[in-house]
């Protein structure tokens, strides 16, 4: 492999380079530790990024209450013990900017800038069969080579506005969660509607209604909703957990969600009444998703499933004081915990404010946007600001958004008409020395994203090694490999209650997209031994080729 082993500079910035040994999609957690692994291994690379700093995610999603709802310590790179120990985190769960100033001192530490080339969107990426090269375009007109393209995406960063008759007409100003102003936006005295009442709408509407004159929630698919009970951080447990981490983090990593929770291994029905309305108060009491690990048939027993949704029922008619409000609020179509769980501080109490009105979108679609508002079938909105708390085309969008091509010219957008096919959501069938970071068929959205990330990372780093000993030019996916993982992957899925859900897991907030679950939910531990075996045997599944 004569070009990973001559084009060992730095490379980057500082060079006008066109031929890389790896180009990096995206500099976000996923791309910002590619990088690092990659400059580690001698490798020239070249990371492009659509937004002007780092953090992907973080970077975009700037709405007010954005934060991370998996535990700050958690929620950190763990490859280098200097910066776990260093970094202080200010609260359980961190906030949208603490996040961001950790990212970009990641980035600064380990001084990954220079290899970064910001403001720059990749526009399409095709294979070379005589080179076994990728080529790649930008926006900016510029095309580069690379041995490998390595895909760090994200999973939710293609946002989605919907199509709404009338968006162009609307006089006011209208602003998506996944893609807020930098300088931030004053709701103060104004009319407001916010669509959308999942993570990022139930973070972002209790801190609208504190600011809005008037706050219209327009909801269309009721959420469970689990208080995050947020708090600074004790000491004491930062102590422990820095003196204590790598340890805690060997055993995150062997856990189902790449976090180490309280998992109650009994059946709900196995429990009295009682016991179980203990458990769900003792969990409702503490916060977070770990409401969910309440008993172990939440997820794949429908009568279990609907004694914790009654729960959650219960606390929101408590809640909420009108109780035709409540009511509305109720989630009643699907079951907890097959769309993602949401996590909120003072969400259902938002509804009890004066200034704040929730309209059923469900019973009463919205219509179209006027130069004023908003019109539903039943009636009119006069706003002066509307947020598309809508969500994303996840997990295969900001890939698709990119016209990639493989061998024989076969687009990736062919290859996935019917859904995406990957072997181990790394490697795609056709598609050689093309690599996606959390990709479709892995845990991804369903773990503790850094937890995966970093998995996926090292596993990268490694095989490339591999290639570069064993003087490899290519690695592809072999289609049988690929066949057998997807049918791996849904097998488990259909043993579950997640089918019974319209979810953007499935691809059913996205009209048109097929209908596909898309994370891989087996656990991140058993995945992670998976990958390995497959490298242990020599990249079992692969074709390699010189
Ligand atoms: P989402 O879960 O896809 O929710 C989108 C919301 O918009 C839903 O309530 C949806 O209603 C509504 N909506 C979409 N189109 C609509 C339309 N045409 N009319 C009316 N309502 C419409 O998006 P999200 O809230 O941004 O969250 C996406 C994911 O990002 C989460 O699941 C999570 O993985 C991640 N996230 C995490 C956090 C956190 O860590 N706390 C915070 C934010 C986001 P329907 O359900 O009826 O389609």
């Amino acid at each position: 492999m004569s070009d990973l082993q001559s084009n060992c500079s730095e490379g980057g910035m500082e060079e006008p380079a066109s031929n890389f040994d790896a180009v990096i999609v995206g500099a976000g957690l996923a791309g910002l530790y590619m990088l690092y692994r990659l400059r580690q291994l001698g490798l020239s690379v070249r990371v492009y990024e659509a937004g002007s700093g780092v953090g992907g995610t973080w970077f975009w999603n700037r709405y007010p209450g954005a934060r991370c709802d998996i535990e700050s310590l958690d929620y950190s790179y763990s490859f280098s013990h200097e910066l776990e120990q260093e970094w202080k985190w200010s609260e359980r769960y961190a906030t949208q900017p603490e996040i961001l100033r950790y990212i970009n001192h990641v980035a600064d530490r380990f001084e990954l800038r220079r290899n970064i080339q910001f403001n720059t969107r990749v526009t399409a990426a095709g294979f070379d069969e005589v080179t076994n090269r990728w080529a790649i375009q930008t926006d900016d007109g510029v095309n580069v080579s690379a041995r490998f393209c390595i895909m760090a995406t994200g999973c939710l960063s293609a946002a989605k506005v919907p199509d709404f008759k009338g968006l162009g007409a609307f006089q006011g100003k209208w602003y998506h969660t996944g893609r807020w102003p930098h300088e931030g936006v004053d709701f103060t005295g104004q009319r407001v509607g916010v669509i959308g009442t999942s993570s990022s709408g139930v973070q972002l509407i209790p801190i609208v209604a504190e600011q809005a004159a008037h706050l219209f929630v327009f909801q269309r698919t009721p959420s469970f909703s689990v208080p995050a009970r947020n708090a600074p951080i004790e000491p004491a447990y930062e102590s422990w957990m820095k003196a204590n981490y790598a340890e805690y983090r060997r055993k995150a990593r062997e856990t189902r969600a790449g976090v180490i929770m309280d998992v109650n291994e009994r059946s709900a029905l196995d429990v009295s009444p009682e016991e179980r309305e203990r458990e769900y108060k003792a969990r409702w009491a503490k916060g977070g998703t770990g409401f969910l690990a309440a008993f172990s048939d939440l997820r794949i027993c429908r009568e279990s499933n609907e004694t914790a949704a009654e729960f959650v029922r219960s606390q929101i008619r408590a809640t909420v004081r009108d109780p035709a409000v409540a009511e509305t609020l109720l989630p009643r179509d699907y079951p907890l915990g097959t769309r993602r769980l949401c996590v909120d501080t003072g969400y259902y109490e938002t509804f009890n404010r004066d200034n704040v009105t929730l309209v059923d979108v469900k019973k009463s679609p919205i219509e179209e946007l006027t130069p004023k508002g908003l019109r539903t079938r039943s009636a009119e909105y006069e706003l002066d600001s509307i947020v598309f708390a809508t969500g994303f085309d996840a997990m295969t969008g900001a890939l698709l958004n990119i016209d990639i091509r493989g061998r024989g010219n076969t687009t990736l957008r062919q290859k996935w008409a019917d859904g995406p096919r990957t072997y181990l959501g790394l490697a795609i069938a056709g598609f050689p020395n093309l690599f996606t970071i959390t990709g479709p068929g892995s845990p991804s959205v369903f773990s503790n994203t850094i937890v995966s990330i970093e998995q996926h990372v090292d596993w990268i780093a490694d095989c490339i090694t591999y290639l570069r000993e064993h003087r490899l030019e290519r690695i592809e996916a072999t289609v049988e490999a690929e066949d057998s993982w997807v049918a791996h992957a849904r097998e488990l899925v259909e043993r579950t209650l997640f089918p019974l859900a319209d979810s953007w897991y499935i691809g059913a907030n996205i009209p048109g997209k097929p209908r596909v679950f898309m994370p891989y939910i087996g656990g991140v531990g058993a995945y992670r031994k998976k990958c390995d075996a497959v490298a242990a045997q020599g990249y079992e599944g692969f074709s390699l080729t010189r």
